[in-house]
């Protein structure tokens, strides 16, 4: 199977209609779609795609991760360094559960995925990535705990 770069399918001609899409369709792709495809083995998928995605964003410093992270309109990212191994990421306007009512249940995996991978180029280190709040658990942001190792 053929992988793409960025450059690839960054190459987009649709005169009339652009390079957006109604972030619903997105949802439905994302939410609907892969979970229901993916099952339960969809959390871990997409975050592993996340973390793949995540390394080709390329970001070499926090400037970049959070520039890249808001031109992908992933989100609006905030980065508190707890310690030397421990970064903390609240994402707002998350792009997969901002507005979400209470569901019990986390599954920004795949930004959870974006967030890792990107942070280990920033890093240098190994990053693992673990969701601690959302929308759909009453909050009015994301949130990211990340281990460097
Ligand atoms: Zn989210």
């Amino acid at each position: 199977m053929k992988e793409y770069t960025l450059d690839e399918i960054g190459s987009i001609v649709r005169p009339t209609m652009g390079d957006n899409i109604p972030l619903v369709f997105y949802r439905i792709l994302r939410i609907i779609g892969m979970r229901r495809i993916l099952g339960e083995s969809s959390g871990a998928t997409l975050y592993m795609m996340g973390k793949q995605v995540g390394g080709m964003l390329d970001a070499q410093n926090i400037d970049e991760f959070r520039q890249r992270i808001i031109e992908m309109k992933v989100g609006v990212p905030e980065l508190e360094v707890v310690d030397e191994d421990h970064v903390l990421v609240k994402l707002y306007e998350c792009i997969t559960c901002a507005g979400f009512s209470y569901t019990g249940e986390m599954f920004c995996d795949m930004e959870s995925g974006i967030i890792a991978g990107m942070l280990e180029k920033v890093y240098g280190r190994k990053a693992k990535s673990t969701q601690t709040k959302s929308w759909s658990m009453g909050y009015n942001y994301c949130e990211f705990e990340v281990l460097l190792y």
